[in-house]
C-alpha cells in the first residue's frame, strides 16, 4: 500500500503525498479495526438481525421479510452492513456470521409461526463465499430440519457480482432449488450480468436496486427502465420486487405497472423481531 501512495503522491505532487498517506493510514486503520473487533462479535453475541417487510402489490399484505444484520459494537458502536459485511467476506468470519443469519432468520420465522401470525417467507442475503461454500446446502438442510420450517419459509438473495462464474453459478443455484428454495437476484440492475446469461440462471425474482425505484416519480428514465425490467421479468416469468420504495406516489406508480412486490421505508423501516411480529399483526389480520 505504500507503493500505491507513491504512486499517486508522484501524479499529485509534493503537497498532496500527506494528504493521501494520512487518508490511507486512516482507512486502513479503520478496516484493522473493524476487523480485530469482528473477530469477537459473534460469541459475544453482538448482532442482532432486523426485518424489513414486503408486501404483495395486489393484496397490501405482508409476504416476505428480508433479513438486515445489524452489528452494535461496543466499542465501534453501530457499524453498518456495507462496512463490515465486505471485511468479513476478505476474513471467511463470513461464513460463521452468514450461518448465524440463517439460524436466527429461521428461528424467528418459527417464533412468528408459533405466534399464529400468517405465514410469511424470510428472504437471507447470501456472500459470494457462502453461496460458492461446499457445505451450504447441507447447512440449509439442517437448519430447516431443526428449525421445523417447511421450504417455503425461507428465501435466498443473491447478486449479479456473485454470478460472474456462469457455469458455477447455475450448478450452484440449481442444488438451491432442488432443495425447494426461491431464489432473488438483489440490486438487480447495478451488476454487470448478462441478460443473456439471466434466462439460464433458475432465478424466481428480481429485486430491482433502489436506484431505479427512488425518483421513479420525477424521473422519466428511471420510471422506463422500472417498467421494463417488469415486463422483461414477467416474460421470463420471474415475478419483482421493487426496493427503495419511500413515497406514496412511487408505490402508486409500481402498482399502476403491476410490479409483483414491493419493499421500502414506505412500508417499513427494518424492525427488530418482536417489532416485525407486532407490524404483521396490524397489518395482515383483518
Ligand atoms: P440489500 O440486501 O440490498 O438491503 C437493502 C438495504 O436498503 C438495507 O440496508 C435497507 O435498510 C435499505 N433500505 C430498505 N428500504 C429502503 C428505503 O426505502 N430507502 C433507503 N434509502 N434504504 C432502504 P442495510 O440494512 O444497511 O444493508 C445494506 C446491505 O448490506 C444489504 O443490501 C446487503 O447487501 C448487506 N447485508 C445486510 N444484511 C446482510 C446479511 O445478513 N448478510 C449479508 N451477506 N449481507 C447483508
Ligand atoms: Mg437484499
Ligand atoms: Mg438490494
Ligand atoms: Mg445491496
Amino acid at each position: 500500500y505504500a507503493d500505491f501512495a507513491t504512486d499517486i503522491a508522484k501524479e499529485n505532487g509534493r503537497d498532496q503525498f500527506h494528504f493521501y498517506t494520512a487518508a490511507l493510514h486512516e482507512r486502513l486503520d479503520q478496516r484493522l479495526k473493524i476487523e480485530k473487533h469482528l473477530r469477537k462479535a459473534l460469541e459475544r453475541n453482538e448482532f442482532e438481525l432486523f426485518f424489513q417487510a414486503i408486501v404483495d402489490t395486489r393484496t397490501d399484505r405482508i409476504v416476505g421479510m428480508e433479513s438486515l444484520i445489524r452489528w452494535n459494537s461496543p466499542d465501534l458502536g453501530r457499524v453498518p452492513p456495507n462496512q463490515f459485511i465486505p471485511i468479513a467476506e476478505e476474513t471467511n468470519l463470513i461464513l460463521d456470521i452468514g450461518e448465524w443469519v440463517l439460524w436466527e432468520a429461521c428461528r424467528w420465522n418459527k417464533t412468528w409461526q408459533k405466534q399464529g401470525l400468517p405465514p410469511v417467507t424470510v428472504t437471507v442475503n447470501l456472500s459470494s463465499r457462502q453461496f460458492y461454500d461446499h457445505k451450504l446446502k447441507e447447512t440449509i438442510v439442517r437448519i430447516l430440519e431443526i428449525s421445523g420450517l417447511t421450504k417455503d419459509s425461507l428465501e435466498i438473495e443473491i447478486t449479479e457480482s456473485m454470478t460472474m462464474d456462469v457455469g458455477r453459478a447455475i450448478s450452484t443455484l440449481k442444488e438451491l432449488k432442488q432443495l425447494g428454495l426461491q431464489i432473488a437476484m438483489d440490486d438487480f440492475g447495478t451488476g454487470y450480468s448478462s441478460l443473456a446469461y439471466l434466462k439460464e440462471f433458475p432465478i424466481d425474482k428480481l429485486k430491482i436496486d433502489q436506484s431505479f425505484v427512488k425518483g421513479i416519480e420525477t424521473n422519466p428514465i428511471n420510471a422506463s427502465i422500472v417498467n421494463t425490467i417488469i415486463s422483461m421479468a414477467r416474460n421470463m416469468r420471474m415475478k419483482v420486487i421493487a426496493e427503495g420504495v419511500e413515497t406514496e406516489e412511487a408505490q402508486r406508480i409500481l402498482k399502476e405497472y403491476d410490479c409483483h412486490y414491493m419493499q421500502g421505508y414506505y412500508f417499513s423501516r427494518p424492525l427488530c423481531g418482536e417489532e416485525a411480529a407486532q407490524l404483521m399483526s396490524i397489518r395482515n389480520i383483518d
